[in-house]
C-alpha cells in the first residue's frame, strides 16, 4: 500500500488545521486595508472597486482572468521606500516580481533604481528608458552574452556571485577595454523565514560565496587584484516574506564583520552594502508588515552601529524590495464557473485560472486571502476553497477562505496581494492564456501588459 494514500474522509474532515488562523470573519463584505490596495473599496452598490472604476465594469471591458493594478498605490508604495531612505541610501526594486515597460517609468519617475536578472529583464528595462548606470545585474549563472551586454549598456553593478563570475566578469569587461564596478554576493548564513530565523555557518544553496572558511575574503582578494572589476561593495540577501529584523541585525553583523577583515588585510574600505530585499507584506489579516519608515531606520541604525564598533567609515546602503513594493498593488479578479459543496468539508469554487496565473500556493503553500467583489452578500459563510481550472488536483489559489453561502456561478471574487511573483510566475500551462494587467488610476484603466492570445500560442509552435 502506498504511504501517502490514505482513506479519502476522516483525515480531511477535520477540515482546517487546529490552531488555524481562519474563524469566519464577522463581516463577510467587510475589506481588511492590510491586504487591499489603497484606493480599494465598495461603491454604494456593494461593487468592489478600484481607483474609482468598478469590477463589474474592469471585467467586461477586459475580460477574467485579470490583474488589476493600482498605480496610485503602486507609486506611493515606491515613494514611501525611496523617502524612508533618503539621499544616503539606494533603493533598487527588484524587476522579478513583476516587471513592465509601464512599471520601468514609474520606478524612473519615483526616483527607484532596478535589478534585473536576465537578459530577458534588462532588455525590458532599458527599452522603457530606465538609464543603464540605475540598473543592478543580478543571477547564479549570466551568460557570458548577458555580461557582455549589460557591460556594454553600462549597467550601474554587476552582483558576483561566484568565483568562476569574477573571472568572467573581469574578462569580458577588460577586452572591451571597459572598468566594471561590481558588488559580491556573499551568504551570510542566516536563512530567514516569515517569523524566525536560523543562524547558521554555512548555507546550503545555489546563490553566493560563502562566509564560512574565508571564501568569501578570497573573493575580494582576488576581484581587488583584477583590472577590469571595480569593487564597490559586498551584498546579502537573506530570504524572502520576512517580518523580523533580527535576521537582518544578523546579516549586517556579519558583513561589517568581513569590511572589517578587508579594511584590515587589503587596506581598503568597501564603501557600499546592499542588504537585499525579502520584507513582507500582508496576505491576510494575521500578517503584520513593518512600514518602509521602520524598516529603513532599523536597517540603517544596525549598520551604523556595527560600523562604528569596528571603526569603519559606514557605507552607502541598498535595498532591494520587490514584494513590499508591488506585492499589495494589485488583485486577481476571477469569474466563478462551477461550485462543487463537499457535505462536511468544504465548497469547491472553481474559477477561470488557477496554477498558470498563480502558482504561489501550490509552489509555496502561501495563504491569500478572497472576498466577493461583484456584489455584498447577507448570507452567511460557507468554508470554501478556491481552485483553478487546471487538470491538477493542486491547482489551488486560496486553500481555506470564507465565501458568503449564497456565491453562484458567474460572480466575480478578487483575491488580494497578488501584485508580487504571480504574472512574472505565469505559465502556460494546459494551453491556458496569461491574463492581462490592467493599470487603474483616477478614474481610468488601461492594459499595461496584455492578454496572451491562441495566436501567441501558436506563433511559438512553428510545427
Ligand atoms: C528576490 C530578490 C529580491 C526581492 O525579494 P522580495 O522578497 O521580493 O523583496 C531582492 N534581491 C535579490 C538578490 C533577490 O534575489
Amino acid at each position: 500500500m502506498s504511504r501517502s494514500a490514505h482513506p479519502a474522509g476522516p483525515r480531511h474532515a477535520d477540515v482546517l488545521p487546529e490552531g488555524h488562523y481562519l474563524a469566519p470573519p464577522a463581516d463577510l463584505n467587510a475589506l481588511d486595508a492590510k491586504v487591499w490596495a489603497q484606493t480599494v473599496t465598495r461603491n454604494e452598490g456593494g461593487v468592489l472597486t478600484v481607483g474609482g472604476i468598478d469590477v463589474k465594469r474592469l471585467a467586461e471591458e477586459f475580460g477574467t482572468p485579470a490583474y488589476i493594478l493600482d498605480e496610485t498605490d503602486f507609486r506611493a508604495r515606491a515613494r514611501a521606500w525611496r523617502t524612508a531612505f533618503g539621499s544616503d541610501a539606494d533603493v533598487f526594486y527588484a524587476g522579478k516580481a513583476f516587471l513592465s515597460r509601464a512599471v520601468v517609468r514609474w520606478l524612473n519617475e519615483e526616483g527607484l533604481n532596478l535589478d534585473v536578472c536576465s537578459g530577458g529583464e534588462l532588455t525590458t528595462a532599458l527599452s522603457a528608458g530606465m538609464p543603464a548606470e540605475r540598473i543592478a545585474f543580478h543571477g547564479n549563472n549570466k551568460s557570458a552574452e548577458e555580461i557582455e551586454r549589460a557591460i556594454r549598456a553600462g549597467v550601474g553593478r554587476i552582483v558576483l556571485d561566484s568565483f568562476l563570475e569574477i573571472a568572467r566578469v573581469a574578462h569580458i569587461a577588460q577586452s572591451l577595454g571597459k572598468r566594471q564596478r561590481v558588488q559580491i554576493r556573499v551568504t551570510v548564513g542566516v536563512e530567514a523565514h516569515t517569523h524566525e530565523f536560523i543562524a547558521t555557518a554555512h548555507e546550503d544553496q545555489k546563490f553566493g560565496i560563502p562566509l564560512a572558511d574565508g571564501q568569501a575574503s578570497e573573493a575580494v582578494r582576488r576581484a581587488l587584484q583584477l583590472d577590469g572589476l571595480e569593487l564597490i561593495g559586498i551584498h546579502s540577501h537573506i530570504g524572502s516574506q520576512i517580518f523580523d529584523m533580527s535576521g537582518f541585525e544578523v546579516a549586517a553583523h556579519r558583513v561589517v564583520g568581513l569590511l572589517k577583515d578587508i579594511r584590515d588585510e587589503h587596506g581598503v574600505e568597501l564603501p557600499e552594502i546592499d542588504l537585499g530585499g525579502g520584507l513582507g507584506i500582508a496576505y491576510t489579516s494575521d500578517d503584520d508588515p513593518r512600514e518602509p519608515h521602520e524598516i529603513a531606520k532599523a536597517l540603517t541604525e544596525i549598520v551604523t552601529r556595527e560600523c562604528e564598533a569596528a571603526k569603519l567609515r559606514t557605507p552607502r546602503i541598498s535595498v532591494e524590495p520587490g514584494r513590499a513594493v508591488v506585492g499589495p498593488t494589485a488583485f486577481t479578479l476571477y469569474e466563478v464557473g462551477t461550485i462543487k459543496p463537499l457535505d462536511g468539508l468544504r465548497t469547491y469554487v472553481s474559477v477561470d485560472g488557477g496554477m498558470s496565473d498563480n502558482i504561489r500556493t501550490a509552489l509555496y503553500d502561501a495563504e491569500y486571502s478572497v472576498a466577493l467583489a461583484s456584489r455584498t452578500s447577507d448570507a452567511g459563510p460557507m468554508l470554501s476553497r478556491v481552485v483553478g481550472k487546471h487538470c491538477e488536483s493542486g491547482d489551488i489559489v486560496v486553500r481555506d477562505a470564507f465565501l458568503p453561502a449564497d456565491l453562484a456561478p458567474g460572480d466575480l471574487i478578487a483575491v488580494p496581494a497578488t501584485g508580487a511573483y504571480c504574472r512574472s510566475m505565469a505559465s502556460n500551462y494546459n494551453h491556458v492564456l496569461r491574463p492581462p494587467v490592467v493599470a487603474v488610476k483616477d478614474g481610468e484603466a488601461r492594459v499595461i501588459v496584455r492578454r496572451e492570445t491562441e495566436e501567441d500560442l501558436l506563433r511559438l509552435d512553428v510545427g
